[in-house]
């Protein structure tokens, strides 16, 4: 927040402050580090301008930019070759910068600004650095140098070409960490005891690197390399970067003081230089990929055990059971929720066939869904049953949704799933059900209900069973609605199925159509069998007038048709025939039955 305000506020103050430590890193390369000629051997200003482009803002680039050319100017105009050379040398310091930090905007993932974090970005700007930007500016400024020094134009184009992918290559990665913090986030961050340890593989390395070029006998420039990979791997991007800076400052002040295996060599201090330059640019290959590699892999491997850790969370607080089976329908995970669901300890339930837990009448249909969700992976399967593991009476009723698990190839490798305890939804759907189904005045079955099963009952004629179908209409219905009115009318349909019951067996089915129409379906009966039961219905009714309050009575009659149901008919064919002769029977007098014809 702090910070925000500050660059807020001091909208100049870190471009002016980058400009003032360019102007100081320019000075000190060229005073101490310039040989046979104009150009420093390492650059490392421009890498200062690159990382600090390249983790601000766009807006604030003309700001730094401006700040960085002044400084360029001076230091070129003060340290190096002159007043004449300045102001094009600038040009193109700027130029190289720019190109670079523009090529990795452009091409860089959003949010990995620091060329180090991610090995991508690395190549990226090692590719802009060193094919791009310094082939193209080594050309102007081998064109200014050895036009205004006695160095060749190739002398030259190799000078600045190599000075300034090794300042690139050696400074950025270690200053684009520090500018955005990376620094100081570590030092929030590790423990002292991984401090106390890098601490000691920088100074190990910084001893062996100073021994090596100041101390030692023999061409040793192969032993620092097993502390920097060590580096690499222990401490990670920020130690590679800075024990590269630290091979370069030891390796470099030596080489260029005469000191050390490479001035053994045969040849001019200049080409000791290069040479430096050389081990140098390929120890940082070795050591700065390799720990953005392991970088890289350290926060996927976060970001995995964060994405276990998440899903983890998810399956063991869910209401819901998580499970995965085998393709053989052994279970692999279940959730510790089934504990509570079926009072089973998840640990026991591990290797254990899911079929178990199944009672025995939905197991076919579990086994099917288990079985189209292994071959049709890509769809979610739904499937309700009963489970054995329950101590409600009944069982408890289960949904269970499932999917495959498909490899690379697309072979299935298992399911997995949910399973929820709907037995409270199962009970309510019955009961709608049960609502649907049952005439709520008389108890009968519902108009919908009888006529299903009637339609079943013509299908078990179809396959040689007996029934009939007998159509009953109370008798002048409307005068008992007229004179008692509409409760008494109520309670005369309710006397009037109760009374029909003990006249019926236990498979027969009483529905009431409508209004005060009703059906029987009479299972096993033939016509005169039928019959002989509507004559003892009339008798019942005859023998039980209603009481309908105030010490009143009403006896009811009612007429009938009767049908022998045939099974190749359909149950609206059987209701019409049946109609036909209750209609005669009513033509007739009333309180009669007639058969269809
Ligand atoms: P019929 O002998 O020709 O069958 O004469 P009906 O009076 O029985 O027949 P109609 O069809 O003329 O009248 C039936 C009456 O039943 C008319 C209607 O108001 C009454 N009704 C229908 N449903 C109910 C009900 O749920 N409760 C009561 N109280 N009356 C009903
Ligand atoms: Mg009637
Ligand atoms: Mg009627």
């Amino acid at each position: 927040m702090q910070r925000t305000a500050l660059r807020h506020s001091r909208p100049w103050l870190a471009p002016a402050l980058i400009g003032l430590l360019y102007f100081v890193a320019a000075a000190l390369a060229l005073s101490v580090s310039r040989y046979e000629g104009g150009l420093a051997f390492i650059w490392g200003a421009n890498a200062l301008l690159m990382a600090q482009l390249m983790i601000s803002r766009s807006a604030t680039w003309p700001r730094t930019i401006l700040f960085c050319a002044i400084a360029s100017t001076a230091a070129t105009a003060l340290f190096g070759m002159g007043p004449v050379a300045a102001v094009p040398m600038t040009f193109v310091n700027i130029a190289e910068a720019l190109i670079v930090a523009l090529i990795c905007r452009r091409f860089a993932a959003k949010g990995s600004a620091s060329a180090t974090g991610s090995l991508r970005l690395l190549v990226i700007f090692i590719v802009a650095l060193s094919l791009v930007a310094n082939v193209v500016c080594a050309v102007a400024a081998a064109l200014i140098a050895s036009s205004l020094t006695p160095v060749s134009f190739a002398g030259a184009w190799l000078q600045w070409y190599a000075g300034h992918v090794l300042g690139g290559l050696t400074c950025t990665p270690i200053l684009t960490m520090l500018l955005q913090g990376d620094g100081r986030r570590w030092m929030r961050e590790t423990s002292v005891w991984t401090k106390a340890e890098t601490a000691g593989w920088l100074s190990l390395f910084a001893l062996m690197t100073w021994w090596v070029f100041y101390m030692a006998r023999y061409p040793l420039l192969f032993a620092p390399v097993l502390p920097l990979v060590i580096i690499a791997f222990r401490i990670g991007h920020l130690g590679s970067a800075a024990s590269i800076v630290i091979l370069a400052f030891i390796g470099g002040s030596a080489t260029m003081a005469g000191i050390g295996p490479i001035s053994w060599l045969p040849g001019l201090p200049g080409e000791h230089i290069q040479f430096f330059q050389l081990y140098l640019a390929f120890t940082f290959l070795l050591s700065v990929p390799v720990s953005a590699e392991l970088n890289g892999r350290r926060r996927l491997f976060q970001m995995l055990r964060q994405s276990e850790e998440r899903f983890r969370i998810l399956a063991e607080h869910s209401g819901d059971v998580v499970f995965n089976l085998g393709t053989d329908g052994v279970v692999h995970y279940v959730s510790p929720s089934v504990a509570d669901q079926i009072g089973v300890a998840p640990g026991k339930l591990i290797g254990r066939l899911a079929l178990d837990l199944v009672s025995p009448q939905d197991r076919a249909v579990v086994v099917a869904t288990h079985r189209r969700a292994l071959t049709h992976g890509h769809d979610v399967h739904k499937v309700e049953f009963r489970s054995l593991m329950s101590a409600k009476a009944g069982g408890q009723w289960c949904e269970m949704v499932m999917r495959a698990i498909l490899d690379d190839r697309g072979t299935p490798a298992g399911v997995v799933g949910t399973v929820r305890d709907i037995s409270r939804h199962k009970a309510l759907q019955e009961e709608l059900q049960h609502v649907a189904d049952c005439d709520a005045l008389t108890g009968a079955d519902s108009r919908r209900a009888f006529l299903g099963e009637l339609d079943k009952e013509i299908r078990a004629v179809g396959r040689g069973a007996r029934s009939c179908l007998l159509l009953i209409d109370i008798d002048h219905f409307k005068v008992i609605n007229d004179r008692y009115g509409h409760a008494a009318g109520d309670e005369v349909l309710r006397a009037f199925v109760e009374r029909l019951r003990p006249g019926v067996r236990g498979k027969d089915r009483i529905g009431r159509l409508g209004g005060e129409e009703f059906a029987i379906l009479l299972r096993h009966a033939d016509i005169d069998r039928a019959s002989r039961l509507c004559e003892r219905l009339r008798a019942m009714l005859a023998a039980n007038p209603v009481e309908i309050g105030g010490g009143r009575v009403v006896t009811v009659t009612f007429s009938a048709g009767l049908v022998a149901l045939e099974g190749v008919s359909t149950g609206a064919a059987m209701l019409e025939a049946a109609d036909k002769a209750l209609y005669r029977a009513k033509h007739s007098g009333r309180n009669c039955l007639r058969l269809a014809a």
